[in-house]
């Protein structure tokens, strides 16, 4: 079998076509446009890259986009301040905190510092709360990126088998509140699972969001499967002074043998992690506002 490649950079797109339609609805019927407000504490190369990415994607769905960079050495009051005076600025709908931060700074402070009507990343305890009990809240943005990935191949997911492969906050967790809300039967897996393969087995659904390149293989995958590679691995190059290539969690060449579909990475989860960040700008916007949610963006 050769498993269906899902083209997550291709329906990102469409997810950003989606928001941007209804960014201009918005601003024409009420006058409203949503803004994104990106902090950013430190020059990580990386979150640097992020940062620029989600200023240029705010922009070109129609939404303003605030850019907040802040020194390395920015006290922690000087953040959290800051972070004050954006959930008091009625043009900012989100506010997201580009992780991680440097040491000094008490990551869980910060998040708990975001209002939760503009916590756009979802990290907030009262929306971790609120997932869990199936209640509406604002949705990690990987995970949202995937059950999106998932409904568009399926359509339902009801009493599937899934198995995700991570327990993270930020990832795992949130991906499982998700399936069991879509009424798929869960497991969640971690480094102290045992049998791992044959836990994955079982799965008519496989989220693998661990961290470690090409971990999972063609011989774990139940025939017809639908594999979704949350990772994003940087192998070691090839020569000195090249760029190590980027690989997944997911063994791409022998689960697509096997499976029915499957994310390739890059180019499947990824691109969807920011069209989710605007989609949940959106909805954002839409609930401070009092207006009807976004079709289509959130679950
Ligand atoms: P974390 O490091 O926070 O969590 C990794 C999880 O994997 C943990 O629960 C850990 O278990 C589990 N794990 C580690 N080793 C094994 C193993 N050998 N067998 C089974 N489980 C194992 O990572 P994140 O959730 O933040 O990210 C996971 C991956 O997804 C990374 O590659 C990251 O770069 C990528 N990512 C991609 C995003 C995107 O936009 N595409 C966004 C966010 C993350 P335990 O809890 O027991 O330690």
């Amino acid at each position: 079998m050769s498993a269906t490649i899902i083209d997550g950079k291709a329906f990102a797109a469409e997810v950003r076509g989606r928001v941007a339609a209804q960014v201009a609805a918005m601003k024409a019927a009420h006058g409203i446009t949503p803004g994104l407000a990106v902090v950013l504490v430190g020059e990580d190369p990386a979150s640097q890259v992020y940062v620029r990415s989600k200023g240029k994607q705010t922009v070109e769905v129609g939404m303003n986009s605030f850019e907040h960079k802040l020194d390395a050495d920015t006290p922690e009051a000087e953040l959290l301040a800051l972070i004050a005076r954006l959930n008091a600025d009625p043009a900012v709908n989100g506010i997201l905190v580009q992780l991680p931060v440097p040491d000094h700074i008490d990551e869980a402070k910060v998040l708990a510092a975001i209002d939760p009507a503009k916590d756009v990343d979802g990290f907030h305890i009262s929306n971790v709360g609120l997932l869990a009990t199936g209640q509406k809240a604002m949705v990690p943005c990987t995970p949202l990126g995937c059950l999106m990935l998932l409904r568009d191949l399926h359509g339902s997911l009801s009493g599937m088998e899934a198995v995700v492969i991570g327990r993270s906050n930020i990832v795992g967790k949130p991906m499982a509140q998700l399936l069991i809300g879509d009424s798929c039967t869960v497991t969640v897996a971690h480094s102290r699972t045992k049998d791992l393969p044959d836990v994955v087995r079982r799965a008519d659904i496989v989220v693998a969001a661990v961290g470690r390149p090409e971990m999972v293989t063609g011989d774990w995958i139940k025939p017809g499967a639908t594999v979704i590679d949350v990772g994003i691995n940087r192998l070691p190059p090839a020569e000195e002074g090249a760029k190590g290539k980027l690989v997944g969690d997911v063994d791409f060449a022998s689960v697509a043998q096997v499976a029915g579909a499957v994310t390739p990475v890059p180019g499947g989860v990824g691109p969807m992690t920011i069209a989710c960040l605007l989609a949940n700008t959106l909805t954002a916007t839409a609930r401070a506002n009092g207006l009807a949610e976004p079709e289509g963006l959130t679950v």
